[in-house]
């Protein structure tokens, strides 16, 4: 009896080896495999179940602008982009691609309710969610595998505006400017030149140079639900203003994060050049389909732990 389960059990061990080896080929690059076996483990949650053995996984070069493509049976990820994206960013882009791999999807454009991309297909799936938006990621891991997922609460469009900050810009405020290059330019705060403030920031040029320069602002925006978006306004006076004009920029960024920018907004439908009297202008995201501003060059919302926001004035 004893020889018999010796064997038996030898040959299950054999059997466990020779499978794993097998993973490990099936795969190949294990900085990628986990997020394979994550992505089976999703779909088989949701009701799903895929086969990845067919398919390999690895760094290599990305033709385009793309980090990543799926296609002869291997996902091929551009190392520099993994090296650049925070942990969400990664499983975004592995989850994307194996959507292409495994479930056969095509990319889907479609915007949620408040201006968020529906689908973790979209062509750049990155910046969808963080770790500080799990609802989002929740909603993105049910469409990807049931692409009839209904509007999550977190994406209805929101009617009740809430002033998170206003800036009433005095003498001694916490704006700061900044040279990029030699665009010859110098900035002061203006007493007599504003609208409702009793100052304004100004920038003025003294003649031919180039690069640019900006005001900037950091907030710490708090208590902002996920999924709603934000609108930063500024009002702008122009004189005499030529080249390409003046724009407004807002940018998220994960607090003790070297990585680039979270969400990277900028106005971009209203030309800010020659002389006006004061306009307001705004930057919105994520982009609302009803909004008159949509041709922001970002749309995603994050929960932004900290954000920077960045106005220029030209007088
Ligand atoms: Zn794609």
């Amino acid at each position: 009896m004893n020889i018999p389960r010796l064997s038996c059990s030898l040959l299950s061990a054999f059997i466990l080896f020779s499978s794993c080896d097998e993973d490990a080929a099936k795969y190949k690059e294990p900085q990628l495999s986990g997020y394979v076996d994550r992505f089976i483990e999703q779909a088989s949650l949701h009701g799903q179940d895929v086969s990845a053995d067919k398919w390999t996984v690895e760094f290599g070069e990305v033709e385009g602008n793309f980090c990543g493509v799926a296609e002869d049976l291997k996902v091929i990820i551009s190392e520099d982009c993994w090296n650049k994206m925070p942990e969400s960013g990664r499983e975004a882009l592995m989850f994307h691609e194996l959507g292409h791999a495994l479930l056969g999807r095509s990319h889907k454009n479609e915007r949620l309710p408040n201006g968020d991309f529906a689908s973790l297909m979209t062509e750049d799936p990155t910046m969808l969610y963080s770790a500080y938006t799990p609802l989002k990621r929740l909603y993105y891991f049910e469409e990807l595998f049931n692409e009839s997922t209904s509007p999550p609460v977190w994406s209805l469009p929101k009617t009740n505006a809430t002033v998170i900050f206003k800036d009433t810009i005095k003498l001694d405020n916490g704006w700061q400017f900044k040279l990029s290059g030699s665009p010859n330019h110098s900035q002061s705060i203006n007493s007599s030149v504003f609208v409702s403030p009793s100052s304004s920031l100004q920038i003025t040029s003294a003649g031919t140079g180039s690069g640019y320069s900006y005001w900037t602002y950091f907030i710490i925006p708090e208590n902002i639900p996920e999924g709603t978006p934000v609108d930063v306004r500024v009002k702008i006076k122009t004189e005499h203003l030529n080249g390409d004009g003046a724009n407004i920029i807002v940018r998220g960024d994960v607090a003790g994060d070297n990585l680039p920018a979270f969400v990277y907004s900028t106005h971009e439908t209203t030309s800010m050049v020659g002389t006006d009297d004061f306009v307001e202008y705004g930057v919105k995201y994520p982009t609302s389909r009803t909004s008159s501003i949509d041709s922001v060059s970002s749309s995603y919302y994050p929960a932004i732990v900290r954000g920077r926001f960045t106005s220029m004035m030209s007088k």
